[in-house]
């Protein structure tokens, strides 16, 4: 075999291409195609980046169009007529509607960019210094946002101590034995409690890398009612949750609450393009111009897709209602795939989902043996332990099941049950 150039040249850091092996060369919706033609189905999505799955062939088209006409790629936080479209567009689509009055700024490319402004931001606009996050949040790996993630191994990478935060339990982190805001209530009226008032509680709505715990939608108003009453900022990061992964265009629209600030990158672009945004109430603009900068704040093809994107799925109804009946036969089908598993439970909101299994390896097995069948996801949690699902949300119900049968044969095959009936194929 020819030298194998990822291995004696690309750093070991590298993490889904020792899972799956594979060279992809292609992709076309749901699907991705090996340089030797092989098809996988993809439930992976770019980890959240591809909601509308791979190369959506306007959006695609759209790119092909501005590039031919010589339009401007790169412009930091110049005007271009791409931006403008992008900003009208989100303000008549997405926060009208909403009644949301934020504030749009582009922080940097991707998703720890958008979560170090909301920090900063929290900071200035408050004067102080503490960041509350909760148990097995993930929100980047730059330090800002490394400080408020739980995961140990990712925590050491940043070979300093991280500081001016502190953690708070998730919902159900004491299965529900303990009254879920004991603590923080109780805290921040005591002055002898010694814990600095927060500036601002950074939330996902749906762990997405830290085990896919969904906060219930009555915990989420009662934490936002919490700090409303503290003159604590809630930041909601919706990387991972929003864009419609959970149902809605925003994860937190269901709990009826307005963060004070919000993350939003992976699929704003619409196209997995580079491209994120920090929403904040008005009142909190209160930057200096350049205070926080970036080079690659004006990425135009991805200002082009998103506008078009916001256009194509948000624009009524008919989008979200179809995924809401899609999310449904989703979730019965992983309903029944625990059955096979004393113990397995499904876990999530969504087309943000999972399951977590008793025995922690389980999850590691499901997805290698899901991987030997061409279906490609990946594990989430603390331990790995529990597998995670999230389609396209363009996916069709034929290739939805096709992939939760896929799952059903996989957790058989890796828990050594490969003779069980299947409950989710038909009969041959
Ligand atoms: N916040 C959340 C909730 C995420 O899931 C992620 C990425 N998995 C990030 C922030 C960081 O995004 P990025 O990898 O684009 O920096």
């Amino acid at each position: 075999m020819a030298t194998d150039i990822y291995e004696s040249r690309e750093s070991q850091v590298r993490s889904y291409s020792k899972n799956w092996p594979a060279s992809f060369e292609k992709a076309s919706g749901a699907y991705q195609y090996t340089e030797h033609g092989t098809r996988y189905l993809d439930f992976f999505s770019g980890a959240g980046a591809l909601n509308y799955g791979h190369n959506h062939p306007e959006l695609r088209d759209l790119i092909v169009d501005y590039v031919a006409n010589d339009g401007v790629t790169h412009s930091l936080d110049m005007k271009t007529p791409a931006k403008r479209r992008f900003l009208e567009t989100f303000e008549r689509i997405i926060l009208e509607p909403r009644n949301l009055d934020y504030k749009v700024m582009f922080p940097g490319p991707t998703g720890t960019n958008t979560v170090e402004a909301a920090l900063k931001l929290a900071r200035k606009v408050t004067g102080r210094q503490h960041i509350l996050s909760f148990t097995n949040a993930f929100h980047g790996m730059t330090l800002g946002a490394l400080s408020v993630t739980g995961n140990s191994m990712k925590r050491r990478g940043a070979g300093i101590p991280l500081t001016n935060s502190s953690k708070i339990p998730y919902d159900d982190y004491f299965d529900g034995d303990i009254p879920d805001f004991i603590w923080l209530e109780k805290v921040l009226e005591d002055s002898g409690s010694g814990v600095d008032k927060p500036a601002a509680v950074i939330v996902e709505t749906v762990q997405g890398e830290g085990g896919l715990n969904a906060a219930r939608l009555s915990w989420l108003k009662a934490l936002a009612d919490l700090l409303r009453r503290h003159q604590i900022l809630l930041i909601v990061d919706d990387v991972q949750a929003g864009c419609g992964r959970t149902g809605r265009f925003f994860s937190f629209e269901e709990a009826g609450i307005h963060p004070d600030i919000v993350c939003v990158s992976k699929s704003i672009s619409g196209y997995g393009l580079p491209m994120a945004l920090t929403l904040f109430r008005r009142e909190l603009d209160v930057w200096e111009g350049g205070e926080h900068n970036g080079t690659f704040r004006g990425n135009n093809l991805a200002f082009v897709t998103a506008a078009r994107a916001l256009e194509l799925f948000w624009s009524d109804d008919a989008f979200q209602n179809e995924l809401a009946g899609k999310i449904d036969e989703l979730a019965e089908g992983l309903a029944k795939i625990t059955e096979h598993v004393n113990g397995a439970t499904v876990r999530g909101r969504g087309f943000l989902t999972g399951i977590c299994f008793p025995d922690a390896d389980t999850a590691g097995k499901v997805a290698a043996e899901a991987y030997k069948r061409n279906l490609l996801l990946e594990t989430s949690g603390p331990k790995d332990e529990v597998i995670k699902i999230m389609p396209p949300l363009t996916i069709s119900s034929e290739d939805l099941h096709k992939g939760v049968a896929i799952i059903e044969d996989a957790v058989l095959a890796a828990t050594g049950q490969s003779d069980e009936p299947s409950r989710l194929r038909a009969p041959h």
